[in-house]
């Protein structure tokens, strides 16, 4: 069933229900008040009738039981509306001992009740016409001499019921006719635009266009929020697709470049046998691949969560001295000078081979991006609870429209790229990976042809988490398994 269908349904329905709530109260209570005034008049009529009344006992040396019983003139209810009827019950039956004028029936008007000791009151049906009866006994010193019934015509009354009840049942039909309509053509308004959604969804699993959007010129409502959400997230759809697509394309490019180095070399060994060059070209461009390869791998794996990193507290100044003397290693066949400027004893809790990784990875690019008789600096400082490592260089700087890219993956910014051969442009976005999984964060400033400076931002550990550390540290101090380590 339709969401507009059931709304309505429920909408009329409740409404039916607070219409019956209603309705039989405003009923009630007049059917109450009507009936609650003409039995005011019978009683008053009653009353009138019964104070004006006289029962004398006669005879005193005759029978004790002969009484007389002295009655009003009833013709005074002539035009009232109320008839009377005075039942003398002193014999063994019932005899009417006089009626008001206006009242040609000579039956008691409500057999049932008379003799009875107790004011009644009943609706009864005389003739086809409806009608109520109050029944009053007349007692003297204790015994019941007579009952007096006043009637009057139920006729008023039912009429008003029957005009209230038709009334209510036509605005009540109305009502819910009207609201079944008022609902139906609100709730098609309201939901025309989730229709719009649908039917822009459904086209776009159709003909797999992400460029669909919705067009909203309504207020910024529930339906409104839910539209811009919805194009938000085509927004989103459609540059991770993109970013895949480009990802996709570039690890082709980037596979391919290597792999016809590799073919060139076979061909020429094919074509003029074995020599040495080619063998080397060989095995530098395997070489190559398989570090993209493993940097890929990494990547994916930290992408989709299945890497987690051990961490372990580790002197950052230990693995600083490392890279440094690594760094020294990677630029002995260059006119660089490599220093380190500032070193202190800081302890993180962190994975080594991660963070020097990482390290190696800035140091590499800076040594890569400078020219020979450039500088390049590296340092450890600790500010409050924070470690910092820098790696500064004086060399081509990067271009302040690259700058916000360089951590994306394969983003290698143009210049530098024709000038180097050994880029993949995944470097950096795996440093940024072992930075924000060691809960730090990584950043750059740069100038162009003056230098850049990478700044890693890493957690110390603090005094009491050494110690409890250090408790478990025996075994803890495995390395991680290296067969995830890209063979740099
Ligand atoms: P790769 O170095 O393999 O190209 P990276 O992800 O490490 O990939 O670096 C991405 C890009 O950022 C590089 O191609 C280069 O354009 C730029 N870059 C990184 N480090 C430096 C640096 N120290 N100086 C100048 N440019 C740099």
């Amino acid at each position: 069933m339709r969401i507009g269908t059931k709304l309505i349904l429920w909408y009329s329905g409740l409404l039916a229900i607070v219409i019956v709530i209603f309705g039989v109260a405003v009923y009630s209570v007049m059917d109450y008040t009507l009936v609650a005034a003409v039995d005011d008049t019978l009683t008053q009529t009653a009353d009138q009738v019964i104070r004006n009344s006289r029962v004398q006992r006669i005879g005193e040396f005759g029978a004790p039981d002969n009484t007389i019983i002295w009655l009003p003139r009833l013709d005074v209810f002539r035009a009232s509306g109320v008839g009377v009827q005075v039942w003398d019950m002193s014999g063994d039956e019932p005899r009417l001992a006089t009626s008001s004028i206006n009242l040609d029936y000579e039956q008691p008007l409500d057999g049932a009740s008379l003799g009875l000791d107790q004011p009644v009151s009943k609706d009864v049906i005389i003739n086809g016409q409806a009608l109520r009866v109050l029944t009053r006994p007349l007692v003297a010193r204790g015994t019941l001499f007579a009952n007096v019934q006043v009637v009057a015509l139920l006729e008023t009354v039912n009429d008003a019921r029957e005009r209230l009840l038709l009334i209510m049942l036509a605005f009540g039909a109305l009502g819910i006719l009207g609201s079944g309509i008022l609902g139906m053509l609100l709730s098609r308004k309201a939901l025309q635009p989730i229709n719009q959604i649908t039917a822009a969804a459904s086209q776009i699993a159709k003909t797999d266009d992400l460029s669909t959007r919705l067009a909203w010129t309504g207020p910024v409502d529930e339906l409104g929020r839910l539209t811009n959400v919805f194009n938000e997230m085509m927004e989103r759809l459609q540059e991770l697709f993109s970013v895949q697509q480009r990802f996709v394309a570039d690890v082709s490019h980037e596979l391919r470049t290597p792999l016809t180095a590799i073919r060139g070399n076979l061909d020429l060994i094919k074509r003029y046998g074995m020599d040495d060059l080619s063998l080397e070209a060989i095995e530098s461009e395997s070489e190559r691949m398989s570090r993209m390869v493993n940097d890929l791998l990494l990547l994916a794996r930290a992408d989709y969560g299945g890497l987690t990193l051990d961490l372990e507290p580790i002197d950052l100044d230990t693995i600083i001295l490392e890279t440094h003397q690594e760094g020294r290693v990677l630029i002995k066949d260059r006119n660089l000078s490599l220093k380190l400027e500032a070193f202190e004893p800081i302890r993180i809790n962190g994975n080594p081979d991660r963070i020097k990784q990482l390290v190696l990875n800035l140091l590499s690019n800076a040594i890569k991006f400078t020219p020979d008789g450039g500088t390049i600096t590296l340092r450890l400082d600790r500010i409050g609870d924070k470690a910092l490592i820098q790696v500064r260089d004086t060399g081509i700087g990067i271009d302040e429209k690259d700058l916000k890219h360089i951590f994306d993956r394969f983003y290698q910014a143009d210049e530098s790229r024709r000038r180097m051969g050994d880029s993949s442009g995944l470097g950096l976005s795996i440093a940024k990976w072992i930075a924000e999984a060691h809960h730090g964060t990584i950043s750059v400033q740069s100038e162009v042809d003056k230098g850049s400076a990478f700044t890693v931002e890493l957690p110390v550990l603090s005094d009491e988490s050494v110690s409890h550390f250090e408790e478990k540290s025996d075994h803890r101090r495995r390395r991680m398994p290296n067969w995830l380590m890209p063979e740099r």
